[in-house]
């Protein structure tokens, strides 16, 4: 028999104060589509933002686990607020395994004591494909700096940031290797934002484009010249399926919360009716199998880091791929069902203390932060190499 008296205990979350403060932003951030500056005032505050720099460096030494369950926490106050926080983290977690000695020592501290928040530069003008950038990196007259002009149409936080990772093609010897990714420090750019960011949801995320130009030091460059394609298989992708799916499912999970607890006052369904238990146990299932598979995700990624083993294999792939694609669609199916079951006033209006209806419009940003018809098709390409279906 199972023993289901004691579930094991989650990792280190959010005070409570810290979520509550996220929460009493997140209306008046949205409403505006400005950037939470509070929000990110307590997170630099609290020591947040190096939640997975290692300890040597002075950060938290966070785990993959630990991060996604601060990210659920802070998704059920603010969805907008935790995928600032959680992009950061895969900047971080990129930094962590893939900078040298010298960019971690210079970069990391500063991160833990709150003084750098990281922003991420990898969709480019013609698109979302991560390996398509127009843009090279070229040698600047000091060979000692490359210079840097890039445009980027989409980047949260991007007018906050205090640096960039930023993926740029490789010119010169390297020119075959494609692209490379490089840290570049806000007060070594040049930036101007373009266009408006006025979008049905995530709108706290502020996620206008930048047009970026500087020189930077060659000491910069993330990992090997050319190389950003190992850089996203180990860091970049894994971390960013499991950080916003944490996002999405925390937001869901906490609305979910909410619309129980009104079923029977605010909420006019019926507990006894057969069609509104049907409905409840729907979305449950829904956010069962995206905590499952998250967590499964999690751990195996877990795992093979603590061996040593590469990430680069088509079923881990295909996990990843899985685990966004599953969990983008499953909470927003979830919170689709949720405006239904609440019904036109509670469910449906945006005056309504539940948030039904931004985290509506949240969820249906993730099956585009990073466009789920790009991940079906390479999903597909991935599982006819897998040929004896490695499943999670
Ligand atoms: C809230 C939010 C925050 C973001 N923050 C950042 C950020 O900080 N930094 C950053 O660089 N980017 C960011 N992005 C951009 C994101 O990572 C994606 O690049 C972007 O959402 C993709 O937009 P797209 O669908 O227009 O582009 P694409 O992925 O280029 O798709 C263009 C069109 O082609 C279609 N398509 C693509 N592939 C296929 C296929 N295989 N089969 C059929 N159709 C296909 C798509 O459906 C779409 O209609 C953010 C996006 C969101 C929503």
């Amino acid at each position: 028999m199972t023993d289901v008296s004691a579930p094991p205990a989650p990792p280190a979350v959010g005070s409570a104060s810290l979520i509550e403060l996220i929460g009493s932003h997140a209306r008046d951030a949205d409403q505006r589509a400005r950037f939470p500056v509070e929000n990110m005032a307590a997170l630099r505050a609290g020591g947040y933002l190096g939640y997975l720099v290692p300890s040597e460096y002075g950060g938290e030494g966070g785990s993959l686990n630990g991060m996604v369950s601060l990210a659920k926490e802070l998704a059920g106050a603010c969805m907008s607020t935790a995928l600032i926080w959680a992009m950061h983290c895969q900047q971080v977690d990129c930094l962590v395994r893939h900078a040298d000695a010298a960019l971690k020592a210079e970069v990391l501290p500063r991160i833990a004591s709150g003084e750098i928040y990281l922003a991420s530069v990898t969709t480019g003008s013609s698109g979302g494909s991560l390996m398509s950038v127009d843009e090279t990196l070229t040698d600047a007259p000091d060979r000692e700096f490359l210079t840097l002009g890039r445009t980027a149409p989409v980047v949260t936080g991007g007018e906050y940031a205090d640096a960039f990772l930023v993926t740029m093609r490789e010119s010169g010897e390297h020119s075959d290797q494609g692209v490379s990714l490089v840290y570049a420090p806000r007060t070594e750019l040049t930036i101007r934002p373009f266009g408006e960011w006025n979008p049905m949801g995530m709108r706290a995320t502020a996620s206008r484009g930048l047009r970026l130009e500087g020189m930077v030091r060659r000491d910069r460059l993330v990992g090997r010249p050319g190389q950003f394609r190992e850089i996203s298989h180990d860091s970049m992708i894994p971390l960013a399926h499991l950080a916003w799916s944490a996002c999405w499912l925390g937001a869901a999970q906490k609305a979910f919360s909410g619309l129980l607890r009104q079923i029977g006052s605010t909420v006019p369904a019926d507990r006894s009716s057969p069609l509104v238990q049907e409905r409840i146990a729907r979305i449950r299932v829904d956010l069962e199998l995206v905590n499952a598979y998250l967590r499964r995700t999690c751990d195996e990624i877990e795992l093979l880091r603590e061996r040593g083993h590469s990430l680069n294999r088509p079923d881990l792939h295909i996990h990843v791929n899985t685990l966004k694609l599953a969990a983008s669609e499953l909470t927003f199916r979830a919170v689709d069902r949720m405006v239904q079951l609440a019904g036109l006033s509670v469910g449906y209006s945006a005056d309504s203390p539940l948030s039904l209806e931004r985290v509506f419009r949240d969820l249906r940003s993730a099956a585009l932060n990073y466009s789920n018809d790009r991940l079906w098709t390479a999903t597909g390409v991935l599982s006819l190499i897998d040929r004896s279906v490695h499943l999670l």
